[in-house]
């Protein structure tokens, strides 16, 4: 009985058996079944062999703890344990150990049997599904975020396009639950034509993944359009159904749209205006100019793309152009600046600019629109406005607003540096009968060489002015004394001793004048000067005219 039960443990089982039996608390193997020798690569006589006999250290110390455990215990334990099988490194073993006391009639235990189970298997097969059931989590959970997370809306189909999921941001661009939405075609959600997607849910339903923009029809009844990816779901070589990514891009459409209109707006203006359209980038390049740049500057507009906007600007003008510029850009106020530029006859013309900063969404500087009219026609409107204020328009000598301005100067520069300053009066002789015999014409033309023969007659620093019909003015400053005046005078009415041929009439025309000198000592004024040589005037006329007067010598 004995010896069968022997043979069982040895060959008939698949567990290790190990049987060691106890002696003053030491542990000697009384019995190794074949599986287990096979298994640690041991020979057959192992009988009274400690632990460290068979093991190495760290081995014999683990089972006598493990031992010792059951001794203190006086029950079985069980453990799981690992070994190498035949000390192979590679081949690592699971096992399950159970360690049962045998004990004697007095209740001592006398041998330890321990059953070594190898769970390899199993734990392989354990950790495998283990792994398995962990990854099946994982990549749910990864799709599930994906899907509820996802910044887009997304739907998933089956093969004829019938909603079968969706997620929340589907909601928000639709309108509808999702589960309103399953089992519905997702063809029904949209507006208008719906063969284009049928070819889409076709294409994709046959693996191939499409992209389209379509109409779509919300909960509300808005007109939405979005941007629709469908993506074939293949399991094992088949397509299961479909996914679609969905896009709201109505705004952005509107807001191409939009700028496409304004673009298109510009351009109308622009290719039709009269004035300079200029676009300036950053770096104060041309990006754009309007046709009427080859009416108004004469240079093809092409031809100005690409070049600094200043390349043409007259040089006096460039510093406060740039200033405007810089000013502009920072403040993003617009500026209004006058400048000169050259056209393609190198004519100096004057504009006036309108520029405005233009900035894009994130506050960045874009370009400058500068719109540029030619004022060249108004800037000589203005001076010649201001030419009329000052100048007789008859003779084109200064009138009497300018003579007293210059007056104001010559009068300073001569309390300063007493150098003289002496003033003349001219009247013309009898001009009433001129114009009585030959007519106001004629007169006038008269009165037009009176002036130009006495404007040869003096210096150019001096001011020879009309002051009122046939009645002459000159300022004659750094006159230094009377002579100097009266040499004047005697050349003036020299001059107008050369003969007069006005219209073919020969004529005789003299002058009277009256001179008075400006003195230091004296605190005089314009009024007081001109008062004095009109007395002498008076005098020179009085004593026959064709004459002259010093107001001081009389
Ligand atoms: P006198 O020698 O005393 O100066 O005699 P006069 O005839 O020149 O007399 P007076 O200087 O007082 O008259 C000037 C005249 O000049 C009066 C006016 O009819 C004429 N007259 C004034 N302005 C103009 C003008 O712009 N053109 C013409 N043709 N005649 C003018
Ligand atoms: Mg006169």
């Amino acid at each position: 009985m004995e010896f069968s039960f022997r043979e069982i443990l040895m060959d008939g089982i698949d567990d290790m058996v190990f049987i060691v039996k106890v002696e003053n608390q030491r542990f000697k193997y009384e019995f190794i079944n074949r599986i287990a020798l096979q298994n640690l690569g041991l020979n057959k006589n192992i009988h009274g062999l400690s632990f460290s006999d068979l093991f190495p250290n760290d081995i014999a110390d683990f089972l006598s703890k493990k031992y010792q455990e059951v001794l203190l215990k006086g029950e079985s334990i069980t453990y799981e344990d690992s070994y190498k099988k035949n000390g192979n490194l590679e081949e690592k073993h699971y096992s399950q150990v159970k360690l049962t006391p045998i004990f004697d009639e007095n209740g001592s235990c006398i041998r330890i049997v321990s059953v070594v189970r190898d769970i390899t298997k199993e734990k392989a097969a354990l950790s495998y599904v283990k792994e398995m059931v962990n990854k099946i989590a994982e990549s749910n959970e990864r799709y599930q975020s994906l899907f509820t997370h996802n910044p887009d809306g997304i739907l998933t189909f089956d093969k004829k396009g019938f909603i079968t999921n969706g997620n929340l941001v589907i909601e928000n661009i639709v309108g509808y639950q999702v589960m309103e939405l399953i089992g519905k075609s997702f063809k029904d959600l949209i507006y208008g034509d719906k063969t284009l997607l049928k070819k889409s849910i076709n294409k994709a339903s046959e693996g191939t993944t499409t992209i389209g923009e379509f109409l779509l029809e919300n909960k509300d009844g808005d007109i939405l359009t979005i941007n629709l990816k469908l993506v074939p779901l293949i399991l094992e070589d088949n397509v299961i159904g479909l996914f679609g990514i969905l896009k709201d891009i109505t705004e952005m459409k509107k807001t191409i749209e939009h700028l496409e209109e304004s673009e298109k707006r510009f351009r109308i203006i622009a290719e039709n205006a009269h004035d300079l359209i200029t676009l300036v980038n950053k770096k104060g390049e041309i990006t754009y100019v309007s046709p009427s740049y080859k009416n108004i500057l004469g240079y093809d507009h092409k031809e100005y793309v690409g070049k600094p906007f200043i390349h043409n600007i007259h040089p006096d003008d460039l510093a406060r152009l740039m200033e405007n510029f810089g000013r502009t850009i920072q403040s993003s106020e617009p500026f209004q600046c006058e400048f000169r530029q050259k056209n393609s006859k190198e004519e100096l013309l004057w504009f006036e600019a309108i520029g405005k900063p233009v900035f894009n969404p994130q506050n960045k500087f874009q370009y400058l629109v500068v719109l540029t009219r030619d004022i060249t026609l108004r800037k000589k409107y203005e001076s010649n406005l201001k030419h009329f204020a000052y100048y007789d328009s008859l003779t084109n000598l200064p009138n009497r607003i300018l003579f007293n301005e210059k007056f104001k100067i010559a009068k300073e520069h001569f309390l300063n540096n007493n150098d003289g300053l002496a003033i003349i009066i001219l009247d013309i002789d009898h001009f009433k009968r001129i114009n009585d015999m030959y007519g106001h014409d004629v007169g006038d033309m008269v009165i037009k060489e009176f002036g130009r023969r006495i404007k040869q007659s003096v210096r150019d620093s001096d001011t020879v002015a009309r002051i009122g019909g046939d009645e002459f003015t000159i300022l004659l400053p750094r006159i230094q004394n009377a002579e100097n005046a009266i040499n004047f005078a005697e050349r003036i009415q020299k001059n107008m001793q050369y003969p007069w041929e006005i219209n073919g009439e020969v004529l005789n025309v003299t002058t009277s004048m009256g001179i008075a000198l400006a003195s230091i000592s004296d605190s005089f004024t314009k009024s007081s000067l001109m008062k004095k040589a009109d007395i002498a005037l008076y005098q020179a006329k009085e004593s026959g005219r064709n004459s002259f007067e010093l107001y001081e010598i009389i």
